[in-house]
């Protein structure tokens, strides 16, 4: 599977969810990516991607896709290793990719 068809199967709504981040009614949230009481990640349904306004974050200034966002929250050095994940498992579902960045008890 590559990187455009995981991203048509996979939605920002449901990678917020399954992370258990509600964004409020303007579309922010306290960013997962670093301590932020005052929300300032902001969600961009229409696009896809989030994007934190804190100089503190640890992404930079960079907005993220789902993609983006699931290696970040596996603090993955190498980025986009979901997808090569996917691509080698020929994952086509939501529900198996879930299972792959379910993050190890260890
Ligand atoms: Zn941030």
């Amino acid at each position: 599977m590559e990187i455009p068809n995981i991203k048509q199967h996979l939605t920002l709504r449901q990678i917020l969810q399954y992370y258990n981040l509600n964004p409020d009614k303007n579309g922010r949230l306290n960013c997962p990516f670093h301590e932020d009481k005052t929300p300032t990640q902001h969600v961009y349904y229409k696009i896809g991607k989030v994007y934190c306004f804190s100089i503190n974050c640890k992404t930079r200034g960079k907005s993220l896709d789902v993609i983006d966002f699931v290696d970040a929250k596996r603090r993955h050095g190498q980025t986009r290793g979901i997808a090569k994940m996917c691509g080698v498992y020929r994952i086509w579902s939501f529900s198996t990719l879930l299972l792959v960045i379910t993050p190890s008890p260890f």
